[in-house]
């Protein structure tokens, strides 16, 4: 379906934007994407791909709101605690915009559930904390060839992981990681986190799908960004496969 008067007024400050413009718009609108945590990353990068007109959505975040969770959550206000995290951010995103499809899915998503909606998928964004549902989601990916950008934040610092043909062209999680599902010893809940630092990569996220979705992106190398808040610098590298890759070696 073609833009209606309505979104070209919407938009019309991203349509400027030279590589954007209508086609850019339209290919946002038909795009569908899932955010796998409604958390401190969830919440801005399912924000602003709402704001942006990313046609369907689908929110997955089977927890509950905490008031720990209001100081980096944005989407999320004090009458919310003990809400479940996806349909509450599905309620705010819809007030902002309701030209756009949003699904939400207020359980724990586990790797079935993963298989049968990343196949429908163009793109699917890991924004979760915890290592075991990053695995999950990795694996889902890679079986499912879906383009995947991951995040995570600690105290002052945070990762951008851009693998847009995991475990084909590019690295999948485990390539980099293992597929070790342990917590490492220093969370969000045990080190702490600062609200912005988890803004600055869940704007990264949805700064990376937008472009992902809209231009002819490079596949053939995995990236990993690194933001230090303390100094405001970041730093790329290129990631590499791992021959030897517990999850995407076997794919071959
Ligand atoms: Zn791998």
């Amino acid at each position: 379906m073609s833009l209606d008067h309505q979104e070209f007024l919407r938009y019309s400050r991203q349509m400027m934007v030279e590589e954007i413009g209508e086609e850019g718009q339209q290919l946002l609108k038909e795009a569908r994407l899932m955010v796998v945590g409604l958390g401190g990353l969830g919440c801005p990068a399912s924000l602003y791909l709402a704001a942006a007109g990313v046609g369907q959505l689908i929110l997955a975040d089977g927890d509950d709101i905490e008031l720990s969770n209001l100081q980096r959550q944005v989407l999320y206000r004090e009458q919310d605690v003990g809400q479940n995290k996806a349909s509450t951010a599905r309620r705010r995103l819809r007030r902002l915009n309701p030209h756009i499809e949003i699904e939400a899915l207020g359980e724990h998503v586990d790797r079935r559930d993963l298989a049968g909606y990343l196949p429908e998928c163009d793109l699917v964004l890991d924004c979760t904390d915890r290592m075991s549902a990053r695995q999950e989601i990795n694996r889902a990916a890679v079986a499912t060839s879906t383009p995947l950008i991951s995040a995570s934040a600690i105290g002052w610092e945070g990762q951008l992981l851009e693998l847009l043909s995991p475990g084909d062209e590019t690295a999948c999680l485990a390539c980099i990681y293992g597929a070790d599902e342990s917590e490492p010893a220093q969370n969000c809940s045990t080190a702490g986190v600062i609200g912005p630092v988890l803004g600055m990569l869940g704007s990264w996220q949805a700064l990376r799908a937008i472009l992902f979705l809209t231009q002819d992106a490079e596949q053939e190398q995995g990236r990993m960004q690194r933001f230090d808040g303390r100094n405001g610098l970041s730093q790329g590298f290129d990631v590499e496969r791992n021959p030897n890759c517990p999850v995407c070696s076997h794919e071959d």
